[in-house]
C-alpha cells in the first residue's frame, strides 16, 4: 500500500522516482515528490494521476537534483485530492515529509501547533509532524535530533522521512512501520520496502522501532533507540524479490494464476526432502509438537484463509486442537500456554498481525512466520520463520502466494507431525501422496477451467451477488472463492458452511441465483445442492473428483488431503478474474484495496 522512497545522492529525484514505481502495483490514492536541485530550490509534485504523472512535475532536470523523497499514500485521515498528498510541507516551505502509518494523537498536536502560529493547510494527520519538525528545527537542533524528539511527541505508528531543502539532508525515523536504508557507493536510498531499491543494491539494513538515521554531506549517522551510534547490520536483498512473473496475459493477475503449478513445484523441491525425517521441523527450531498443546494461525484476507487450511493439518493428520484467528480481532483472545502461533502475512509487514503478536503474553508461545519476505517485520519479530516461496506478487488480489502458503505450511506441519506420537500414519503417507501430486492437480484444474471459467464469467455478467458453499476442508476454498469475486468484480459474494444454508442463506436464493460449491467429496453436500437446485438456484460445482493427466483420467480419493482440495482455488481464481474484465475492472489493482497493509 504506502510506500516511501528517499534518495540522498547525484540525480536524486530521478533515483526516488524509479524505486517509487517498483512500489506502485501495490495501490495507492496519490503519489508525490519532492526535492532539493543543486542550486538550493525545491521541487514539490504531486498527483493523483500516477507514479509516471510525477515527471511531468519532475521536468526542469530531476538529474540535478541531490536530496529526494517520494511517496504513495493509502488515505487514512484525509480525503484524496493533491493537496492531501506527501509529501507535506511545513509554514516556510524548508522541510517536506513523507509518512506511512496513523498518527493518533494528531488533532491534540495539531491544536498544540494552530495555537502557536503554525499553518495546517491540509487536513492528513501527517501535516503535525512536519510543523513540530519545523519548530525543533527552528530553535537550532540538527535534523536528526529534531526528528528524535517530535517522535517522541507522537502516538501512532509511522515511518517517517524528512527533506530539508535548504542543506539537502535527509532523517528517517520508524515506530510499527518499515523501514529500511541501503547504500550504493555513490548515495543512500531510505524505503518502506526493500522492493523499492531490489535491483539497486545487494544488501540494505533496517530501521528497528525509534531507531533515527540522518544522512547529510558527511555521511550517515545512526542513532539506534537504545543510545548506541552502531549501524544495524547487513541483510542481504533476497534474490527471489526481483522474480516477477511474466506469461502471455497484459494482467499480472492472469501470469499469476497460471504461475501457480511452478510455485508449488519450488515449494515441493525445496521443503519434501525435510518431511519425511522431520528434518524441514527441526531445522526451524520448532519445539516437538509432544511439547505443543494447540496450535494458532492468525492472519488476515487470503493469508488467514492460508492458514485456515494449515490448522487443517494440524488437525486432521495430528489430532491437535487449532485455532484460525483474525489478526485485528486477536486482542480480545484469552491465550492458553504451549501454544504454537503460525503468523502468516504475504509481505510480512501486515500491521494486523504485528500488533496481534505484540498482546501476546510473553513466554507462553511459539511464533512461526510463514511469509514471502524474510527480511521483513514479522520475520524479525517471530522464533522462527519459513519463506514461502511465492516470489513476488504484483497483483493487489493474493494468488499464487496462497497456494504458496498452504503448501509451505503443509509441508512444515507434515514434518512436524512425521515423529509425533500424535499423528495418524494412514493420513501421513496420504497427505504426502497428495502433496507430491500438488502441481499436476493445480495444471489439471487450470486446463480444465480456463475456458469454462470465462464462459461462466460472460453468462453470469449480470448476476449481483454469489453464494459460496463447502463443508470440512472445503469450506476454507469457499471463502477464499467468495473474497476474490469481492476484490475483484465489486459484487457481493457469501461464503458459508453448506449446512448453515437451510438456517437463513437459503432465503438469498432465486431462479439463477449463482451458487458455487466447493466440493472436497463430502456426500452430504448432494443434498445441499439438492435444496439450492428445488429454488432454481444455479449450481456451479468446483473440486474435480477426476484428473486428467496425458490423455489419462485419475479417479482422485473421495477423501482428499487435510488441507483441503487446493486445486479448487483454480476455477475460483479464473472465475473472479474473468467476470472482474468482463465488468471493466482492473483486476491488478482492486479499488480501495491496496497491497502490503501496513495500517492496523
Ligand atoms: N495517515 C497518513 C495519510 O492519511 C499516511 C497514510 C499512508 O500510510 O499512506 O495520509
Amino acid at each position: 500500500m504506502c510506500g516511501i522512497t528517499a534518495f540522498r545522492g547525484p540525480s536524486a529525484a530521478t533515483r526516488a522516482h524509479e524505486a517509487l514505481a517498483r512500489l506502485e502495483y501495490r495501490g495507492y490514492d496519490s503519489a508525490g515528490i519532492a526535492a532539493r536541485r543543486s542550486d538550493g530550490t525545491a521541487v514539490h509534485v504531486r498527483t493523483l494521476s500516477g507514479v509516471a504523472a510525477l515527471v511531468m512535475g519532475l521536468e526542469r532536470d530531476p538529474d540535478a537534483t541531490t536530496a529526494a523523497i517520494g511517496h504513495t499514500r493509502w488515505a487514512t485521515h484525509g480525503g484524496v485530492s493533491e493537496r492531501n498528498a506527501h509529501p507535506l510541507e511545513d509554514c516556510g516551505g524548508r522541510l517536506y515529509v513523507v509518512h506511512n502509518g496513523i498518527i493518533e494523537n494528531a488533532d491534540v498536536l495539531r491544536e498544540r501547533l494552530r495555537s502557536a502560529g503554525h499553518r495546517l493547510a491540509t487536513d492528513v494527520d501527517t501535516e503535525v509532524v512536519v510543523h513540530l519538525l519545523e519548530e525543533a528545527v527552528s530553535v537550532g537542533l540538527d535534523l536528526g535530533r529534531a526528528l528524535a524528539d517530535t517522535a517522541a511527541l507522537m502516538e501512532g505508528s509511522w515511518a517517517v522521512v524528512v527533506l530539508d531543502t535548504r542543506t539537502g539532508a535527509l532523517a528517517g525515523t520508524a515506530h510499527g512501520s518499515p523501514l529500511i536504508l541501503a547504500d550504493t557507493g555513490d548515495g543512500v536510498y531510505l524505503a518502506s520496502d526493500v522492493g523499492a531499491v531490489a535491483p539497486f543494491v545487494s544488501a540494505f539494513r533496517v530501521l528497528e522501532d525509534d531507531d533515527v538515521v540522518d544522512i547529510d554531506a558527511e555521511g550517515t549517522r545512526w542513532h539506534r533507540a537504545g543510545g548506541s551510534r552502531r549501524p544495524r547490520g547487513l541483510w542481504p536483498v533476497p534474490a527471489i524479490s526481483l522474480l516477477a512473473s511474466s506469461g502471455r496475459h497484459t494482467d499480472h493477475m492472469g501470469n499469476e494464476i497460471d504461475e501457480q503449478p511452478i510455485v508449488a513445484r519450488r515449494v515441493l523441491d525445496a521443503l519434501s526432502p525435510g518431511i519425511r525425517d522431520g528434518a524441514l521441523w527441526n531445522r526451524l527450531g520448532l519445539p516437538p509438537l509432544e511439547n505443543v498443546d494447540r496450535v494458532a494461525v492468525l492472519g488476515c484476507g487470503t493469508s488467514l484463509h492460508a492458514g485456515r487450511a494449515l490448522a487443517g493439518v494440524f488437525a486432521r493428520a495430528g489430532h491437535l486442537p487449532t485455532r484460525a484467528l483474525t489478526a485485528s480481532e486477536a486482542g480480545h483472545e484469552v491465550w492458553e500456554p504451549r501454544t504454537l502461533v503460525v503468523a502468516m502475512s504475504q509481505s510480512g509487514e501486515t500491521a494486523d498481525v504485528l500488533r496481534a503478536l505484540d498482546g501476546l503474553p510473553s513466554g507462553h508461545a511459539t511464533v512461526l512466520a510463514l511469509t514471502n519476505n524474510t527480511a521483513s517485520s514479522l520475520a524479525r519479530r517471530a522464533d522462527a520463520v519459513i519463506d514461502c516461496l511465492a516470489g513476488p506478487e504484483i497483483g493487489v488480489a493474493a494468488t499464487k502466494t496462497f497456494v504458496a502458503q498452504v503448501l509451505t505450511g503443509a509441508c512444515v506441519a507434515l514434518s512436524g507431525l512425521w515423529s509425533s506420537p500424535r499423528a495418524d500414519a494412514a493420513t501421513l503417507e496420504a497427505d504426502f501422496t497428495a502433496l507430491a501430486g500438488t502441481p499436476d492437480a493445480l495444471s489439471g484444474a487450470l486446463h480444465a477451467w480456463r475456458d469454462r471459467a470465462a464462459e461462466l464469467a460472460g453468462d453470469l455478467v449480470t448476476a449481483s451477488g454469489f453464494l459460496f458453499l463447502g463443508r470440512g476442508a472445503g469450506l476454507v476454498y469457499a471463502a477464499e472463492g467468495a473474497l476474490k469475486l469481492k476484490e475483484l468484480s465489486y459484487r457481493w459474494a457469501e461464503p458459508h458452511a453448506a449446512g448453515e444454508l437451510k438456517h437463513g442463506p437459503l432465503a438469498l436464493v432465486d431462479a439463477g441465483t449463482p451458487v458455487f460449491v466447493v466440493d472436497d467429496g463430502d456426500p452430504r453436500l448432494d443434498v445441499d445442492i439438492a435444496e439450492v437446485q428445488a429454488r432454481a438456484g444455479r449450481v456451479i460445482r468446483v473440486g474435480e473428483r477426476s484428473l486428467r493427466v496425458g490423455g489419462l483420467e485419475l479417479q482422485l480419493p473421495r477423501r482428499g488431503p487435510s488441507w483441503g482440495p487446493l486445486e479448487s482455488v483454480i476455477p475460483l481464481q479464473l472465475f473472479a478474474r474473468e467476470l472482474a474484465l468482463r465488468l471493466e475492472r482492473n483486476v491488478d489493482k482492486p479499488r480501495n484495496l491496496a497491497k502490503s497493509v501496513t495500517v492496523a
